[in-house]
């Protein structure tokens, strides 16, 4: 695969509407996060591969929040774009929104960042295209991306090593005032 190349935004975009079928219902009637949380893995996939003509796999997602619930029966419109490339990953923004057919209400579910990494036919981790910005959002996006990266990388740092040095006694102070118990 060529390493030069370079795409506009408007080369990943999509849409992807689907019904909220009685199947995808919790206990309380509305749609399971988790139903929606796939979904929106499946459209993160298909905006990454279509703009990086790669096969690719989800490395991590950022700021899962349903602001709305869903109800069976509706229309679920997921929009999605590439917002931010590094050399290997992607950023994939996708936002959520419901329609009532019979009331025309629209409401905004939720936003999302998936990051995505590309892979080569061998299984390898491959370059993806740079991305062309063309107006003020696509920059703005790129930007946030940007710091999304960042913040996930400071944010394993911060899991992997900080806490790892501390000793059992220091761990065990930290939570002294959290709503556990330490029982041993
Ligand atoms: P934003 O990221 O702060 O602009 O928040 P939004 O909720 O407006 O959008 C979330 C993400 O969904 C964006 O970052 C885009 O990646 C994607 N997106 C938003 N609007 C559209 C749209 O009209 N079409 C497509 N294909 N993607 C969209």
């Amino acid at each position: 695969m060529n390493d030069d190349r370079i795409k506009c935004v408007k080369d990943s975009e999509i849409t992807i509407t689907e019904l909220m079928i009685p199947a995808y219902a919790n206990f309380g009637g509305k749609v399971h996060g988790g139903i929606l949380l796939s979904l929106m893995d499946k459209v993160a996939y298909v905006c990454a591969s279509k703009f990086s003509e790669m096969y690719c796999v989800t490395v991590a997602v950022e700021g899962v929040e349903f602001l709305a619930p869903v109800e069976v029966g509706e229309l679920v419109s997921f929009k999605a774009a590439v917002n931010f490339v590094g050399n290997t990953t992607m950023i994939v923004g996708i936002r959520v929104e419901s329609l009532n057919v019979t009331s025309g209400k629209t409401a905004h579910t939720n936003s999302c960042y998936f990051t995505m990494a590309a892979k080569d036919p061998n299984g390898q981790l491959a370059k993806v295209p740079a991305l062309k910005i063309e107006n003020d959002t696509q920059l703005r996006r790129f930007c946030e991306g940007r710091a999304i990266r960042d913040f996930s990388k400071q944010k394993r740092a911060l899991l992997k090593s900080d806490l790892s040095q501390c000793s059992i006694l220091e761990l065990k102070s930290m939570v002294n005032k959290e709503r556990c118990q330490v029982d041993y």
